[in-house]
Protein backbone atom coordinates (compact mmCIF):
# COMPACT_ATOMS: atom_id res chain seq x y z
CA UNK A 1 0.00 0.00 0.00
CA UNK A 2 1.47 3.56 -0.83
CA UNK A 3 2.34 5.45 2.37
CA UNK A 4 -0.36 8.38 2.32
CA UNK A 5 -0.01 9.40 5.81
CA UNK A 6 1.44 12.40 5.42
CA UNK A 7 -0.94 13.76 2.94
CA UNK A 8 -4.18 12.41 4.84
CA UNK A 9 -2.18 14.41 7.80
CA UNK A 10 -1.77 17.32 5.67
CA UNK A 11 -5.65 16.99 4.51
CA UNK A 12 -6.43 16.82 8.27
CA UNK A 13 -4.27 19.77 9.01
CA UNK A 14 -6.42 21.79 5.98
CA UNK A 15 -9.42 20.93 7.55
CA UNK A 16 -8.26 22.02 10.87
CA UNK A 17 -7.19 25.42 9.98
CA UNK A 18 -10.17 26.55 8.28
CA UNK A 19 -12.06 25.21 11.44
CA UNK A 20 -9.92 27.78 13.44
CA UNK A 21 -8.00 24.42 14.41
CA UNK A 22 -4.18 24.84 15.39
CA UNK A 23 -4.41 20.82 16.20
CA UNK A 24 -6.59 17.77 17.32
CA UNK A 25 -6.20 15.18 19.93
CA UNK A 26 -7.21 11.79 18.07
CA UNK A 27 -8.63 9.54 20.49
CA UNK A 28 -10.44 7.02 18.11
CA UNK A 29 -8.21 3.61 17.64
CA UNK A 30 -9.08 3.08 13.73
CA UNK A 31 -8.04 7.25 12.59
CA UNK A 32 -5.05 6.38 14.61
CA UNK A 33 -4.22 3.73 12.24
CA UNK A 34 -5.44 5.89 9.32
CA UNK A 35 -3.43 8.65 10.62
CA UNK A 36 -0.15 6.95 11.07
CA UNK A 37 -0.01 2.84 10.69
CA UNK A 38 0.30 2.33 14.52
CA UNK A 39 -2.24 -0.78 15.30
CA UNK A 40 -2.13 -1.09 19.05
CA UNK A 41 -5.05 -0.95 21.75
CA UNK A 42 -4.08 2.12 23.16
CA UNK A 43 -2.83 5.06 22.33
CA UNK A 44 -3.56 9.53 22.05
CA UNK A 45 -2.64 11.13 18.93
CA UNK A 46 -1.84 14.88 18.88
CA UNK A 47 -1.95 16.38 15.13
CA UNK A 48 -0.30 19.50 14.74
CA UNK A 49 1.62 22.14 12.34
CA UNK A 50 4.59 21.36 13.82
CA UNK A 51 3.92 17.80 13.34
CA UNK A 52 2.39 13.85 14.93
CA UNK A 53 3.11 13.04 18.24
CA UNK A 54 1.54 9.41 19.19
CA UNK A 55 1.89 8.73 22.68
CA UNK A 56 1.47 5.17 23.90
CA UNK A 57 2.28 3.11 26.78
CA UNK A 58 5.27 0.07 27.75
CA UNK A 59 3.74 -2.34 25.67
CA UNK A 60 3.95 -0.85 22.65
CA UNK A 61 7.59 0.44 23.11
CA UNK A 62 9.02 -1.92 20.37
CA UNK A 63 6.02 -1.56 17.81
CA UNK A 64 5.26 2.42 18.05
CA UNK A 65 7.93 3.44 16.13
CA UNK A 66 8.04 0.65 13.79
CA UNK A 67 4.59 1.33 12.81
CA UNK A 68 4.69 5.08 12.90
CA UNK A 69 7.59 5.39 11.27
CA UNK A 70 8.21 9.23 10.00
CA UNK A 71 4.37 9.83 10.33
CA UNK A 72 4.81 10.54 14.09
CA UNK A 73 6.99 11.03 16.71
CA UNK A 74 6.37 8.34 19.38
CA UNK A 75 6.20 9.13 23.30
CA UNK A 76 6.17 6.18 25.84
CA UNK A 77 5.53 6.71 28.86
CA UNK A 78 4.73 4.06 31.42
CA UNK A 79 2.46 5.25 34.14
CA UNK A 80 0.20 7.37 32.53
CA UNK A 81 -0.37 8.72 28.47
CA UNK A 82 -2.65 11.11 29.89
CA UNK A 83 0.15 12.73 31.71
CA UNK A 84 2.06 13.05 28.80
CA UNK A 85 -0.26 14.56 26.64
CA UNK A 86 -0.21 17.75 29.33
CA UNK A 87 3.33 17.72 29.20
CA UNK A 88 3.85 18.06 25.05
CA UNK A 89 0.99 20.55 25.09
CA UNK A 90 2.44 22.81 28.01
CA UNK A 91 5.17 22.73 25.63
CA UNK A 92 3.74 24.59 22.84
CA UNK A 93 2.44 28.22 23.49
CA UNK A 94 -0.08 29.35 25.72
CA UNK A 95 -3.86 29.51 23.91
CA UNK A 96 -3.32 26.99 21.16
CA UNK A 97 -6.60 26.37 19.94
CA UNK A 98 -7.23 22.28 19.82
CA UNK A 99 -9.79 20.51 18.87
CA UNK A 100 -11.29 16.63 20.54
CA UNK A 101 -13.22 13.96 19.11
CA UNK A 102 -16.10 14.39 20.91
CA UNK A 103 -17.65 11.46 19.16
CA UNK A 104 -15.13 9.09 20.85
CA UNK A 105 -14.11 10.85 24.19
CA UNK A 106 -15.61 8.99 27.54
CA UNK A 107 -17.17 11.87 29.89
CA UNK A 108 -14.03 10.84 31.92
CA UNK A 109 -11.76 11.90 29.12
CA UNK A 110 -13.37 15.14 28.74
CA UNK A 111 -12.64 15.91 32.29
CA UNK A 112 -8.80 15.22 31.57
CA UNK A 113 -8.67 16.86 28.72
CA UNK A 114 -10.33 20.02 30.03
CA UNK A 115 -7.78 19.83 32.39
CA UNK A 116 -5.23 20.55 30.44
CA UNK A 117 -5.33 24.33 30.31
CA UNK A 118 -2.63 25.56 28.16
CA UNK A 119 -4.95 24.68 25.21
CA UNK A 120 -8.35 26.23 24.57
CA UNK A 121 -10.13 22.97 23.52
CA UNK A 122 -13.05 22.41 21.22
CA UNK A 123 -15.23 19.35 20.89
CA UNK A 124 -15.29 18.32 17.27
CA UNK A 125 -16.58 15.06 15.38
CA UNK A 126 -16.26 12.95 12.30
CA UNK A 127 -13.14 14.81 10.60
CA UNK A 128 -10.66 12.11 10.12
CA UNK A 129 -13.70 9.94 9.41
CA UNK A 130 -15.01 12.12 6.44
CA UNK A 131 -11.53 11.88 5.27
CA UNK A 132 -11.67 8.16 5.54
CA UNK A 133 -15.39 8.57 3.81
CA UNK A 134 -12.83 8.46 0.28
CA UNK A 135 -11.19 5.56 -0.50
CA UNK A 136 -7.45 5.04 -2.19
CA UNK A 137 -6.77 2.39 -4.09
CA UNK A 138 -4.68 0.14 -1.97
CA UNK A 139 -7.57 1.01 0.55
CA UNK A 140 -10.06 -0.67 -1.83
CA UNK A 141 -7.53 -3.58 -2.66
CA UNK A 142 -7.46 -4.23 0.75
CA UNK A 143 -11.28 -4.58 1.20
CA UNK A 144 -11.07 -6.53 -2.11
CA UNK A 145 -8.79 -9.40 -0.83
CA UNK A 146 -10.23 -9.22 2.59
CA UNK A 147 -13.64 -9.98 0.79
CA UNK A 148 -11.68 -13.01 -1.31
CA UNK A 149 -10.89 -14.21 2.30
CA UNK A 150 -14.15 -14.58 3.38
CA UNK A 151 -15.70 -15.68 0.27
CA UNK A 152 -13.14 -18.79 0.07
CA UNK A 153 -13.43 -19.52 3.46
CA UNK A 154 -17.29 -19.76 2.86
CA UNK A 155 -16.62 -22.02 -0.38
CA UNK A 156 -14.94 -24.18 1.90
CA UNK A 157 -17.26 -24.44 4.51
CA UNK A 158 -20.62 -24.11 2.59
CA UNK A 159 -19.35 -28.28 1.61
CA UNK A 160 -19.01 -29.44 5.03
CA UNK A 161 -22.71 -28.07 6.19
CA UNK A 162 -25.41 -30.49 7.13
CA UNK A 163 -28.80 -30.72 9.07
CA UNK A 164 -28.29 -31.77 12.64
CA UNK A 165 -24.99 -29.71 13.30
CA UNK A 166 -25.20 -26.88 15.57
CA UNK A 167 -25.33 -23.14 14.64
CA UNK A 168 -21.73 -23.03 16.74
CA UNK A 169 -20.48 -25.87 15.14
CA UNK A 170 -20.75 -23.79 11.63
CA UNK A 171 -19.34 -20.59 13.25
CA UNK A 172 -16.38 -22.62 14.36
CA UNK A 173 -15.77 -24.38 11.21
CA UNK A 174 -16.04 -20.63 9.34
CA UNK A 175 -13.93 -19.03 11.83
CA UNK A 176 -11.32 -21.10 11.66
CA UNK A 177 -10.78 -20.84 7.81
CA UNK A 178 -11.14 -17.18 7.89
CA UNK A 179 -8.45 -17.48 9.95
CA UNK A 180 -6.72 -20.00 8.40
CA UNK A 181 -7.15 -17.99 5.04
CA UNK A 182 -5.43 -15.16 6.63
CA UNK A 183 -8.19 -12.88 8.06
CA UNK A 184 -6.28 -11.23 10.99
CA UNK A 185 -9.64 -11.23 13.01
CA UNK A 186 -13.29 -11.21 12.74
CA UNK A 187 -14.21 -7.75 12.51
CA UNK A 188 -17.32 -8.40 14.16
CA UNK A 189 -18.89 -11.74 15.62
CA UNK A 190 -20.02 -14.15 12.66
CA UNK A 191 -24.04 -14.73 12.59
CA UNK A 192 -24.95 -18.19 11.94
CA UNK A 193 -28.98 -18.04 12.30
CA UNK A 194 -31.13 -21.34 11.43
CA UNK A 195 -34.66 -21.56 10.55
CA UNK A 196 -36.89 -19.33 12.72
CA UNK A 197 -33.45 -17.71 14.25
CA UNK A 198 -32.94 -16.47 10.43
CA UNK A 199 -35.37 -14.21 11.43
CA UNK A 200 -33.45 -12.22 14.16
CA UNK A 201 -31.58 -9.31 11.86
CA UNK A 202 -28.96 -9.78 14.04
CA UNK A 203 -28.99 -13.01 15.99
CA UNK A 204 -26.80 -14.18 18.15
CA UNK A 205 -25.04 -17.72 17.23
CA UNK A 206 -26.31 -20.35 18.81
CA UNK A 207 -26.69 -24.16 20.37
CA UNK A 208 -29.40 -24.79 18.02
CA UNK A 209 -29.82 -27.77 16.17
CA UNK A 210 -30.19 -26.79 12.06
CA UNK A 211 -32.93 -28.54 10.56
CA UNK A 212 -33.18 -30.17 7.49
CA UNK A 213 -35.10 -27.81 4.74
CA UNK A 214 -34.63 -24.53 6.83
CA UNK A 215 -33.18 -21.53 6.07
CA UNK A 216 -29.60 -21.07 7.17
CA UNK A 217 -28.54 -17.28 7.44
CA UNK A 218 -24.16 -16.56 7.49
CA UNK A 219 -23.32 -13.47 7.79
CA UNK A 220 -19.31 -13.34 8.50
CA UNK A 221 -16.56 -10.38 7.90
CA UNK A 222 -12.93 -10.79 7.25
CA UNK A 223 -9.57 -8.25 8.12
CA UNK A 224 -6.82 -7.52 6.03
CA UNK A 225 -4.41 -4.84 6.65
CA UNK A 226 -6.46 -3.33 8.99
CA UNK A 227 -9.33 -3.14 6.18
CA UNK A 228 -13.06 -5.26 6.90
CA UNK A 229 -15.33 -7.24 4.24
CA UNK A 230 -18.57 -8.12 5.46
CA UNK A 231 -20.73 -10.89 3.57
CA UNK A 232 -24.01 -12.40 4.32
CA UNK A 233 -25.34 -15.60 1.97
CA UNK A 234 -28.96 -17.11 2.57
CA UNK A 235 -28.87 -21.06 1.84
CA UNK A 236 -31.05 -24.05 2.69
CA UNK A 237 -30.11 -27.10 4.35
CA UNK A 238 -30.55 -30.78 3.41
CA UNK A 239 -33.86 -29.91 1.35
CA UNK A 240 -34.63 -28.07 -2.02
CA UNK A 241 -36.07 -24.88 -1.34
CA UNK A 242 -39.96 -24.79 -0.90
CA UNK A 243 -41.67 -22.00 -3.09
CA UNK A 244 -41.91 -19.58 0.17
CA UNK A 245 -38.15 -20.05 0.59
CA UNK A 246 -37.66 -19.26 -3.46
CA UNK A 247 -40.23 -16.74 -3.55
CA UNK A 248 -38.34 -14.50 -0.41
CA UNK A 249 -34.65 -15.59 -1.48
CA UNK A 250 -35.74 -14.12 -5.27
CA UNK A 251 -37.25 -10.85 -4.02
CA UNK A 252 -34.42 -9.82 -2.07
CA UNK A 253 -31.77 -10.69 -4.83
CA UNK A 254 -33.89 -9.16 -7.39
CA UNK A 255 -33.73 -6.13 -4.88
CA UNK A 256 -29.64 -6.37 -3.85
CA UNK A 257 -29.76 -6.66 -8.08
CA UNK A 258 -31.65 -3.89 -8.76
CA UNK A 259 -29.73 -1.45 -5.85
CA UNK A 260 -26.25 -2.29 -6.98
CA UNK A 261 -26.71 -1.82 -11.10
CA UNK A 262 -27.96 1.66 -9.78
CA UNK A 263 -26.45 2.82 -7.06
CA UNK A 264 -24.10 5.81 -8.34
CA UNK A 265 -22.05 8.76 -6.63
CA UNK A 266 -24.18 12.24 -6.11
CA UNK A 267 -27.30 9.54 -4.77
CA UNK A 268 -28.14 10.12 -1.42
CA UNK A 269 -28.22 7.27 1.05
CA UNK A 270 -31.53 7.51 1.00
CA UNK A 271 -32.13 7.57 -2.43
CA UNK A 272 -30.00 3.80 -2.86
CA UNK A 273 -31.96 2.43 0.03
CA UNK A 274 -34.90 3.30 -2.01
CA UNK A 275 -33.89 1.24 -5.35
CA UNK A 276 -33.85 -2.04 -3.04
CA UNK A 277 -36.56 -1.34 -0.46
CA UNK A 278 -38.99 -0.73 -3.44
CA UNK A 279 -38.97 -4.16 -4.67
CA UNK A 280 -39.61 -5.37 -1.35
CA UNK A 281 -42.28 -3.23 -0.84
CA UNK A 282 -43.97 -4.05 -4.37
CA UNK A 283 -43.44 -8.41 -3.43
CA UNK A 284 -45.72 -7.14 -0.11
CA UNK A 285 -42.78 -7.35 2.44
CA UNK A 286 -41.95 -4.03 2.98
CA UNK A 287 -42.78 -4.51 6.73
CA UNK A 288 -40.17 -7.52 6.98
CA UNK A 289 -37.01 -4.95 6.19
CA UNK A 290 -36.72 -2.94 9.44
CA UNK A 291 -32.82 -2.11 8.36
CA UNK A 292 -31.00 0.19 6.39
CA UNK A 293 -29.76 -1.12 3.14
CA UNK A 294 -26.40 -0.91 3.79
CA UNK A 295 -23.46 0.81 5.57
CA UNK A 296 -19.74 2.25 4.49
CA UNK A 297 -17.15 -0.16 5.17
CA UNK A 298 -13.58 0.50 5.59
CA UNK A 299 -11.15 0.26 8.21
CA UNK A 300 -14.06 0.11 10.56
CA UNK A 301 -16.97 -2.63 10.01
CA UNK A 302 -19.84 0.47 10.01
CA UNK A 303 -18.27 3.86 8.98
CA UNK A 304 -19.52 6.62 6.94
CA UNK A 305 -21.63 7.19 4.74
CA UNK A 306 -25.19 6.12 5.60
CA UNK A 307 -27.09 4.01 3.34
CA UNK A 308 -30.72 3.98 4.62
CA UNK A 309 -33.89 5.82 5.15
CA UNK A 310 -31.93 8.22 7.19
CA UNK A 311 -29.39 8.88 4.90
CA UNK A 312 -29.64 13.02 3.75
CA UNK A 313 -25.69 13.76 1.89
CA UNK A 314 -25.12 12.24 -1.23
CA UNK A 315 -22.58 9.24 -1.59
CA UNK A 316 -19.20 10.53 -2.85
CA UNK A 317 -16.87 8.33 -5.73
CA UNK A 318 -14.78 6.34 -3.95
CA UNK A 319 -16.88 5.30 -0.91
CA UNK A 320 -17.47 2.06 0.03
CA UNK A 321 -20.17 0.31 0.83
CA UNK A 322 -22.37 -3.04 1.51
CA UNK A 323 -25.92 -3.55 0.14
CA UNK A 324 -27.66 -5.92 2.31
CA UNK A 325 -31.03 -6.40 1.89
CA UNK A 326 -33.05 -8.58 3.97
CA UNK A 327 -36.84 -10.17 4.45
CA UNK A 328 -37.44 -11.24 8.06
CA UNK A 329 -40.77 -12.79 8.72
CA UNK A 330 -40.81 -14.03 12.64
CA UNK A 331 -41.30 -17.33 13.62
CA UNK A 332 -40.80 -18.40 9.87
CA UNK A 333 -36.97 -17.58 9.14
CA UNK A 334 -35.37 -14.62 6.76
CA UNK A 335 -32.85 -14.09 3.94
CA UNK A 336 -30.14 -11.53 3.95
CA UNK A 337 -27.59 -11.13 0.81
CA UNK A 338 -25.18 -8.36 1.38
CA UNK A 339 -22.08 -7.88 -1.15
CA UNK A 340 -19.39 -4.89 -0.75
CA UNK A 341 -18.91 -2.22 -3.78
CA UNK A 342 -17.10 0.88 -4.60
CA UNK A 343 -19.28 3.59 -5.10
CA UNK A 344 -18.07 5.43 -8.32
CA UNK A 345 -18.99 8.13 -11.03
CA UNK A 346 -21.30 5.80 -12.55
CA UNK A 347 -22.68 3.21 -10.85
CA UNK A 348 -20.79 0.55 -8.23
CA UNK A 349 -17.64 -2.22 -8.88
CA UNK A 350 -18.13 -5.12 -6.81
CA UNK A 351 -15.16 -5.98 -4.05
CA UNK A 352 -17.06 -9.56 -3.77
CA UNK A 353 -18.35 -12.05 -5.47
CA UNK A 354 -21.68 -11.54 -5.32
CA UNK A 355 -22.69 -15.34 -5.82
CA UNK A 356 -26.27 -14.98 -4.40
CA UNK A 357 -27.85 -17.78 -6.49
CA UNK A 358 -29.91 -19.53 -4.41
CA UNK A 359 -27.21 -22.75 -3.01
CA UNK A 360 -29.51 -25.91 -1.72
CA UNK A 361 -26.95 -28.12 0.40
CA UNK A 362 -28.37 -31.36 -0.44
ZN1 LIG B 1 -22.84 -8.35 7.61
ZN1 LIG C 1 -23.14 -5.27 7.05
Amino acid sequence: MADLRQTRQGALLARLAAAGLDGLLVLSLANIRYLTGFTGSSALLLIRESGATLITDFRYATQAPREAGNAARVEIDRISTWDRLGKVVREAPNGVRLGFEAHIATVRDGERIVAIEQAEWEPVSDLVEQLRLVKDPGEVQAIRRAAEVAQAALNEVLREITAGQQELAVAALLEAALRRRGSEWHPFPTIVASGPRAALPHARTSERMIQAGELLLLDFGAQVDGYCADLTRTVVVGARADQRQRLVYDTVATAQRRALNGIRAGLTGREADSLAREVIVAAGFGEAFGHSLGHGLGLEVHEAPRVGPTGQTALPAGAVVTVEPGIYLPEWGGVRLEDDALVTGDGTELLSDNRVELVELV
